[in-house]
């Protein structure tokens, strides 16, 4: 299959449709990005690399680097993280605080804000905030084999002014008993997480490793054990978009994890990671150009997981 010509194919059959969608404003750095940017990257699992349209422009990664941090709590925390957060979709907002008081204080993933930060605490059991920042741009910089990824601080502060949701959800947990640390330090550390900046480029490569059984398949080392891959990638599928999951999983059909930067990362298990981005949001605030790049990748390479 010539997978120069699919991205090739999904950019141009999109170009027209540049700036749909609605570009995140609630935190005021994202409602800066020009909305008519789109960018393609699959990266196969034999390392082959293949992108289209603005491929090397970074951008906020937000809630995507979800994934990644999970995989460091439960590096660290091993199972013992399930206690704290459920694997349930959630079927509200990204930032919804009704679950938590029927649940009394447990988020019902680590792909939600509440889960998110939970995750963040949990992390924090190993590291003070800024190592543990540290410790996470060195994970990302070792995934994405690229020493250039940063923080990009404008954005982590522009969320920090506006966070009043994300500093309730935290403080309404630590009621129930399910956050230790300081909420600011949890918050700081969650802040800084969402606004690491990544190209399409990096991104697939950071998440081959999801696509090939918890090993990166280009250095040979293993990441995570081949069930917790499988299991992230359970996660990603039954609640990487919100309350779109659902939709995502009917018109996509891979594990998937999106942010509100306008990003999604996708694993095709055995063959792909794919990453896509565009600013531009649909209604439930996944990619709106994003997912249909996704879907017409499935279309054309019988990618998805139910089904060719
Ligand atoms: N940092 C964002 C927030 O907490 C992440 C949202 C997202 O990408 O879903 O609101």
């Amino acid at each position: 299959m010539d997978l120069q010509a699919v991205v090739d194919d999904i950019a141009s059959a999109l170009s027209e449709r540049r700036g749909e969608g609605k570009v995140a404003d609630y935190i005021p750095q994202l409602a800066k990005v020009d909305p008519k940017q789109f960018a393609i990257t699959i990266t196969t699992v034999d390392g082959q690399v293949f992108s289209a349209g603005d491929a090397e422009t970074p951008f906020s990664i937000q809630s995507i680097s979800k994934v990644f941090m999970l995989t460091l709590a439960l590096g660290q925390a091993g199972e013992t993280v399930w206690k704290r957060v459920g694997r349930e979709p959630s079927g509200t907002a990204f930032n919804s605080i009704v679950q938590l008081e029927q649940e009394h204080g447990i988020p019902r993933n680590p792909f939600i804000n509440a889960g998110a930060i939970v995750i963040c605490d949990i992390v924090l059991g190993s590291y003070k905030p800024k190592e543990a920042i540290g410790e996470y741009v060195r994970f990302m910089r070792y995934l994405a084999d690229d020493d250039m990824l940063t923080i990009d601080r404008a954005v982590a502060m522009s969320e920090t002014a506006t966070g009043s949701r994300n500093t309730a959800l935290a403080n309404f947990m630590r009621s129930f008993g399910n956050l230790h640390h300081d909420v600011a330090h949890v918050l700081g550390v969650y802040f800084h997480q969402c606004a690491l900046a990544m190209t399409t480029r990096q991104l697939s490569r950071a998440g081959l490793f999801l696509a090939a059984q918890g090993a990166d398949p280009i250095s040979g080392y293993s990441v995570v054990s081949a069930s917790r891959a499988r299991r992230i990638n359970a996660l990603m599928l039954t609640c990487g978009h919100y309350d779109g999951s659902g939709d995502f999983a009917f018109h996509v059909g891979l594990p998937g994890k999106s942010g509100v930067g306008g990003g999604i990362l996708a694993v095709a298990p055995g063959k792909a990671s794919i990453a896509v981005w565009s600013p531009g949001l649909n209604k439930v605030g996944n990619s709106a150009l994003g997912t249909l790049a996704l879907e017409m990748l499935t279309n054309q390479t019988g990618w998805s997981v139910f089904g060719a």
